[in-house]
């Protein structure tokens, strides 16, 4: 197994990976842009531009609460100063609310509604609000918040093709999105959600270009990844969430019953159509899997040509989870060096990838590590 120093890791790195364990505490929000909170993806996250890398950093859940970060109220231009025990770090931005938030639908849905701005250029949505999974606490993954969002007005249970390309080609003209990324509750059918995403593809394809990440659980078949190639979807995610099967058991019952070997079995055909380094899956670190495990895990998975998206779990309020530590920064960089390491050798670095939360990158700092060899400043 790869070693690991801490004095290989340069100062972003640090900052990055600290920031994302620890969370920040906003002194004054008046005049920052807004953040989310419940909801799939970086649910109680705030987007900053830290050293010319965006990252989302927890700043609602508990632990952020006692971090030693801090930021002043943002200028106009979003520009704030990130302090650490009140000494000054280094200037950061809050990226600017989005132009596509303050419009909306005919039949009056505001577009925040239907998709939201994630990092500084990436359109998220959640087609598919409800999760088969969701409503049972003998099958809820213990981390997610999908059903908050709904229960707080705060999206729409059910995204409609069109109105996902009205947004998308504001988002792209108004505010410079450059790609989308498509997740999903999982229906009670077979398909896993791969038909919705399919419609939504194609109608965002059309419309605006952008490229296109799907997020779904492995379908029965996979002949749909055909359809959702041929959709207009240009990368594929498929989301483990932890790898030992005790674990995803205890961590998530419902999902768990979809086992880690199916999920391989999936990942090969999805790269026979998508091509290496366009399918990937997260790891959340901190549930229970080991460092050794982790590595173990994402080396089987580069192998398959599967770029495995390792992210720090975070304790989202009103969710079973919400008062578990997350990982702390050491082990996260114990792991992100070596699997940097690993994905530069791989060739299959998140600047490779066509669209999706490992091109984005934000919710870990991975890709700051995938460069380590080339810039250890
Ligand atoms: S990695 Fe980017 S696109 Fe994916 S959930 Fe995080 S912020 Fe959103």
């Amino acid at each position: 197994m790869t070693s690991f120093s801490s004095a290989l890791v340069s100062r972003k790195q640090w900052l990055l990976s600290d920031l994302q364990s620890l969370g920040l505490r906003i002194v004054n929000e008046a005049g920052s842009s807004s953040s989310r909170r419940g909801g799939a993806g970086p649910s109680d996250h705030k987007a900053i531009s830290v050293m010319g890398t965006t990252i989302m950093v927890p700043i609602h859940t508990k632990p952020a609460h006692h971090s030693p970060f801090t930021a002043t109220p943002p200028d106009q231009y979003g520009r704030s100063v990130l302090s650490r025990d009140g000494e000054t770090e280094v200037p950061i931005i809050f990226p600017p609310q989005p132009h596509f938030y303050s419009m909306h639908t005919a039949d009056d849905i505001p577009y925040w509604k239907l998709a939201q701005l994630h990092s500084h250029n990436v359109l998220a949505t959640t087609v598919l609000q409800t999760c088969v999974r969701y409503g049972n606490a003998d099958t809820k993954c213990q981390f997610c918040a999908i059903g908050e969002s709904l229960k707080g007005n705060r999206t729409i249970a059910r995204k409609t093709p069109e109105q996902l390309a009205e947004v998308a080609w504001a988002a792209q003209h108004y505010d410079g999105i450059e790609q989308v990324v498509l997740t999903t509750g999982t229906p009670p059918t077979e398909d896993r959600g791969a038909s919705i995403l399919c419609d939504v593809a194609r109608a965002i394809k059309l419309r605006t270009g952008l490229a296109i990440q799907a997020q779904c659980e492995p379908p029965a078949d996979f002949i749909w990844f055909n359809h959702l190639h041929e959709a207009g979807v240009d990368s594929l995610g498929m989301h483990l969430e932890a790898w030992d099967e005790e674990v995803r058991a205890r961590i998530m019952p419902g999902k768990a019953q979809v086992p880690v070997s199916y999920y391989l079995k999936a990942f090969k055909a999805g790269v026979a159509i998508f091509g290496r380094g366009q399918v990937s899956t997260y790891l959340l670190a901190g549930l229970g899997d080991t460092r050794e495990g982790l590595l173990d895990a994402c080396h089987q998975l580069i192998e398959l040509g599967v770029y495995p998206f390792v992210v720090p779990f975070v304790p989202i309020g009103g969710t079973p989870l919400e008062n578990r530590q997350p990982p702390d920064a050491d082990f996260m960089r114990s792991l992100l060096s070596p699997l940097g390491d690993m994905l530069t050798t791989a060739g299959m670095t998140s600047d490779t990838i066509k669209a999706g939360c490992a091109k984005c990158g934000a919710c870990s700092s991975l890709s700051s590590f995938e460069k380590q060899s080339s810039c250890a400043a």
